[in-house]
């Protein structure tokens, strides 16, 4: 699990771009038949989003009132414990029943417009523009936004959830852009409708983990916020890959390479609750994913042992290069490290060679 950094200027475009599509695009979009003229008068007739005490204000006042809430909503920073203000309404409106309920869950976009009863048009209407989140999603949607833009503004090459797959945009001739991510709803939107569009509930990761986290929502690390990475050295929240003979003996680094045939990988950590450690590493078979790449740890120990640590040193004076630089090198691990841009199994290499590195100290 490692984490998505933004800086603040792309933090503050995509924010803003975003914002601008759902609002110009997505709230004003027009309806072709009674009696809603646009998606914004459908939401203010079927969805409560003012509490008593704001019954009074005015019809401006509760405007701006309105588009304050929704665009926390679609993208403040993302809120798992639902603090949001928009949420609290929705939830409000959540107690509602039958034709209510159903009403709500299309207004808030993600179920589609089949489920509304006696409204066979709804279903025309809704295939042929789409809200929310099947909008964004649509590459031809007309619109310079959707997910495989902000997949490439958000930058992020590598699944923060495995780190183990490179997820690029990329263009193709007479196609235009294509995508190698998929996006993984943090808050599943089957679950969660109103978090379909919510910006920071979007996390770019490969199809496989995508795949295998679906409808789960268990409590896991937090890609925008979290990771398993110790950001520094006083940093007591980490996780780390671990390697385990399961013949117990213990490691020495003379031998190191005859290790794989006997190992077990496991993910342990300090700090972060170890519910949610649990659940992240299970749910995306972290242990059982990283053991089957058994060649990179097979040359990673390889190259450890052959050089060692005593091979790395006596490197470094010959060359005049400091340690930390010739290890990187012998041990195949990247060198451009604090650049924003990340590598595939870049945590794994480095927490191994750091186990490594205290056997041979041992
Ligand atoms: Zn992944």
């Amino acid at each position: 699990m490692i984490q998505i950094v933004l800086d603040p200027t792309t933090k503050k475009s995509i924010e803003q771009i975003h914002w601008n599509w759902f609002k110009f695009r997505v709230m004003q979009l027009k309806f072709s038949f009674f009696p809603f003229p646009t998606y914004y008068s459908y939401i203010k007739k079927h969805v409560v989003f003012f509490d008593s005490s704001e019954k009074k204000l005015s019809t401006s006042q509760k405007r701006r009132l309105f588009y304050k809430r929704l665009k926390n909503l679609v993208v403040g920073e993302f809120s798992e414990t639902g603090e949001n203000s928009f949420i609290r309404f929705i939830n409000l409106n959540g107690k509602k029943k039958g034709l209510e309920k159903k009403r709500l869950l299309i207004a808030f976009g993600y179920d589609d417009f089949s489920m509304m009863p006696g409204h066979s048009k709804w279903t025309t209407w809704y295939n042929k523009n789409k809200l929310w989140y099947d909008r964004f999603k649509a590459s031809n949607n007309g619109e310079d936004w959707n997910t495989k833009v902000l997949c490439e503004k958000l930058g992020v090459d590598v699944c923060p959830y495995c780190n183990r797959q490179y997820i690029y945009t990329y263009e193709r001739d007479n196609v235009g852009k294509k995508n190698t991510a998929e996006i993984d709803h943090f808050k599943p939107k089957s679950k969660y409708p109103y978090f379909s569009c919510s910006l920071y509930n979007m996390i770019p990761s490969c199809g496989i983990c995508n795949s295998i986290k679906r409808d789960d929502d268990r409590d896991i690390v937090y890609p925008y916020k979290e990771s398993f990475e110790k950001k520094n050295i006083l940093d007591k929240n980490f996780a780390f890959f671990r390697m385990r003979r399961k013949d117990k003996v213990p490691f020495k680094t003379t031998n190191v390479y005859r290790i794989p045939k006997t190992i077990k990988l496991d993910v342990v950590g300090s700090g972060i609750p170890k519910s949610r450690m649990d659940n992240s590493k299970e749910m995306f078979a972290l242990e059982e994913l990283y053991s089957r790449h058994e060649l990179d740890l097979n040359d990673l120990l390889l190259r450890y042992s052959l050089y060692g640590k005593l091979n790395i040193r006596a490197l470094s004076q010959l060359l005049k290069t400091p340690e930390a630089l010739i290890k990187k090198v012998i041990l195949g691990i990247p060198l451009q490290i604090g650049t924003k841009k990340e590598f595939v199994l870049r945590k794994f290499k480095e927490d191994i060679t750091r186990q490594l590195d205290e056997a041979a100290e041992n």
